[in-house]
């Protein structure tokens, strides 16, 4: 072959012009499961399958378009330390003259690829991965690396400039977020009408063997079956699923977290995160199904719920894309908070006596997914309160979760949910009392702890560590108008008050891994 086209595990884009092109016989189309991407982090055992699993499917389905594909299993690549000598390898095996790629989304595989040139000595060139909607060249013209760049006034200019939404130049509907009508609690009545999560059972027995015999160390459960999208038609069909079930709730429960029903683990969440960073799906698929879900279905689904559901793909998820391209590589080593304790053991095991935790937890091990507020305003709320060190806080979430992939993981946690960039994504820490988890949740009613409770023994270890927080920040957080009444509140308690629960929260810290 002529040239060597090499995809990555999250390259599985069939529309790619790659594959459209004329003259396919003189390329020879490389995918690979490799050691190196296993063990950069430890993953959760889904994640590991799901990947070689949707890799495998995506190789079957060029072999059947008629074009040249090697797929390679982590038997075939277990002496190549990694793509550099992989690729080294296959380009002499295969005589060919020069190598292809798609840029990579993480940091870390750019600049591998980068001094490819150094050890190859073949033309080497890399063209766009055709997947985002805002282009890559397009980026730093929205954002200024060590500046903060408001997601609000982002998302505005892309509802412009993609016309999502939009009527006669104004937001439809009069207002660009309808986030006061959604994020509402589940009530009892409501958990009953819950949706039953739309999963697959794709047999992955062959793969775990091979994760099991080339002694991959991953984290979590699985069994025989994954659950999991792992071909673009059952991307499609998750996506259907969303759009016929989920949406017409989207933004109503967006916020909400329950453990009274076996659905809790999924609610009215789309799951649709692994296929599109995987690239199953492209964003603007997904747009334009959700607009055309809500033009058929207009009596049935309101606007709150299509904003806010559009808002995380084109507002969100291509904004943390900017800021991570922006602040890279720098972002990945930033700890403004000065963050150091060690992550609690819990973490990769869920016993822990706060039932809040423990549902998050133990969900993720289960299914290597949880919804953004658990996320954010637990396990993140947690590791703000007690001050994780951000690279412990971004090696859990990066291994986890099915959809973790670093350009969307890094800026959520060590942005988003740690404050450790300083206010780059958010304006002020996502930081909460367990009255947040109570009002949107209903955790606290089986927990050992007491939510009402600051200071006693009993109390929910999120209030004290709450205020320990708020009162070691202060000279930094009280000048943010935002947080300014929050100081007031601290002030309005005696001193007595103050001391008890500054000592509650001490001791929860020297006794974390008990908590
Ligand atoms: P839904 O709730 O159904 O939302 C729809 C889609 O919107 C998602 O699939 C996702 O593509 C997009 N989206 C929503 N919020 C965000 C966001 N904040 N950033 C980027 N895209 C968003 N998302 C990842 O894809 N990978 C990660 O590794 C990841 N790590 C996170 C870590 C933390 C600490 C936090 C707070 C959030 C993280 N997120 C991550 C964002 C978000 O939580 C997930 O995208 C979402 O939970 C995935 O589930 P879903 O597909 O059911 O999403
Ligand atoms: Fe979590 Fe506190 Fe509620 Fe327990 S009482 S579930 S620890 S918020």
């Amino acid at each position: 072959y002529k040239i060597l086209r090499f995809i990555f595990g999250d390259q599985l884009n069939a529309n790619h012009t790659w594959y459209k092109e004329e003259n396919q016989a003189q390329y020879l189309y490389v995918i690979a499961e490799l050691k190196q991407e296993t063990n950069y982090v430890k993953h959760h055992i889904q994640k590991v399958a799901a990947f070689f699993s949707a890799m495998e499917n995506f190789a079957s389905a060029l072999k059947k378009s008629q074009l040249n594909v090697l797929h390679l299993t982590l038997d075939d690549t277990q002496h190549d330390e990694s793509i550099t000598t992989l690729l080294k390898r296959l380009a002499e095996q295969y005589q060919c003259q020069e190598i292809q790629y798609q840029y990579p989304d993480e940091y870390r595989l750019y600049q591998q690829m980068q001094q490819l040139e150094s050890h190859i000595s073949l033309k080497i060139s890399a063209c766009d991965s055709e997947h985002f909607l805002l282009p890559y060249s397009d980026i730093s013209a929205h954002f200024k690396k060590d500046k903060h760049v408001k997601m609000e006034f982002f998302y505005r200019m892309m509802r412009k400039r993609f016309n999502i939404l939009m009527k006669d130049g104004a937001p439809q509907g009069g207002q660009w977020n309808f986030d006061q009508d959604n994020r509402n609690k589940l009530k009892k009545a409501d958990l009953a009408t819950i949706p039953e999560p739309k999963v697959f059972s794709n047999d992955i027995e062959i793969i775990l063997r091979r994760i099991n015999n080339h002694k991959i160390s991953t984290l979590g459960h699985c069994s025989s079956t994954l659950l999991w999208p792992t071909s673009r038609n059952q991307a499609k069909q998750l996506l259907d699923y969303f759009c016929t079930h989920l949406l017409p709730h989207f933004g109503q429960f967006q916020d909400a977290m329950t453990c009274q029903t076996s659905h809790k683990w999924s609610l009215y969440h789309s799951r649709i995160a692994f296929a599109l960073n995987t690239k199953m799906l492209h964003p603007m698929h997904v747009i334009n199904q959700v607009l055309s879900e809500f033009d058929k279905r207009k009596n049935e689904i309101n606007l709150a719920q299509v904003e806010g559901f559009i808002r995380q793909i084109l507002g969100w998820r291509e904004y943390v894309r900017g800021v991570y391209w922006q602040n890279m590589p720098d972002y990945a080593t930033k700890n403004e908070l000065n963050a150091k304790r060690a992550l609690p053991d819990y973490f990769w095991h869920g016993n822990t006596k706060m039932n809040c935790m423990k549902q998050a937890i133990d969900q993720s091990l289960d299914t290597a997914y949880a919804h953004h507020i658990q996320r954010l305003m637990i396990t993140g709320n947690f590791c703000l309160l007690t001050g994780i060190k951000p690279d412990d806080v971004d090696n859990w979430y990066l291994g986890i979760y099915i959809d973790a992939i670093e350009w969307v993981e890094m800026p959520n946690t060590r942005g988003m949910s740690q404050f450790a960039d300083g206010g780059l994504i958010a304006t002020k820490p996502y930081a909460s009392s367990g009255n947040y988890i109570n009002k949107m949740s209903d955790y606290c009613k089986g927990c050992h702890y007491n939510v009402k409770q600051k200071s006693e023994e009993t109390a929910c270890p999120f209030n004290s560590l709450y205020w320990l927080f708020m009162h070691t920040h202060e000279a930094r957080l009280s000048r943010n108008p935002r947080i300014g009444m929050v100081y007031k509140n601290w002030q309005k308690q005696n001193e007595t008050q103050q001391s008890a629960t500054l000592k509650r929260a001490q001791w929860c810290l020297t006794n974390i891994e008990k908590l």
